[in-house]
This record gives C-alpha cells, structure tokens and sequence, in this order.
C-alpha cells in the first residue's frame, strides 16, 4: 500500500507535549488532542475569540471616530474664506485643527497628475507640494 501525504488518521492515539492555555488569566496546563488547540477547553476559545472581537470592534469606532474628525475638519477648512482665497492648507493648519493625516478610507491616484489622494468619506486631501507641506481638498465624485 502506498501512503500518501492526504492520508491522515482523524483519532490518532498520539500525544502531545502539554502546553499552558493561551486564554489571558488562565494558567491551566493542558495536554492538546490535536496540534493546534491552544486552550485548555472550549470556553476559553469561546472567550478568547469574543475578546478579540472587541478589540476589533474597539479600533474601528475608534477609527471611525478619527475619520469622522476629519471629514469635520475637511469641511470647516475647505469653506472657510482663507481656503477659498488661496486654494490650499498647510499641514500645520490640518494638525492643528486635529486632523489625523494617517487616518484615512482609501488612497487614489488623481487623474492626469498622478498625485496621492487621502479618500475620506466624500472628501479627498491631495498633497500638492510636498516641501512646502501644502495641501489642496477635493469633493470626490464617485
Ligand atoms: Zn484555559
């Protein structure tokens, strides 16, 4: 008979090298009956995935939260008369006013020029000359 790799014992009568629950707080030593089991039971998994679905759940209001701040902040600048008059904001102005430059939807290219495009929301934040840190805000169209 020939073995091959697919080949596979679903009750094996192997054993593992016990290992300590990976659940945060538990300290239960626990001998795995398959390779990748991690927690002592079923509970704890249970708990751990729950945990982690906080933590994500956590970060993306958070991260909505910031992206909300800067479509606010977007909004205010772009129709306020000093943007109108001159056509860009500077960095400091953006920071200033507490927008978070590394909080975005999604980064596009515009047309034509090629120059990156921060997506957030409706509103598009192009870096128009990168040594004097100045930037233009567009309304993009979908
Ligand atoms: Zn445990």
């Amino acid at each position: 008979m020939v073995r091959t790799k697919k080949q596979h014992n679903r009750i094996s009568n192997r054993t593992y090298p016990s290992k300590l629950c990976k659940k945060e707080g538990c300290m239960m030593e626990f001998i795995p009956t398959d390779s990748r089991q991690v927690y002592c039971c079923s509970q704890h998994r249970i708990d751990s995935n729950n945990d982690k679905r906080k933590v994500i759940d956590k970060f993306e209001s958070e991260f909505t939260k910031k992206a909300k701040k800067n479509r606010f902040v977007l909004i205010k600048i772009s129709e306020s008369d000093y943007y109108k008059k001159r056509g860009y904001v500077e960095k400091g102005l953006l920071v200033y006013e507490g927008y978070e430059l590394p909080v975005y939807h999604s980064k596009e290219l515009e047309h034509g020029t090629n120059r990156e495009i921060l997506v957030c929301y409706e509103y598009g934040l192009i870096l128009i000359d990168a040594s004097k840190e100045i930037y233009k805000i567009d309304i993009i169209e979908k």
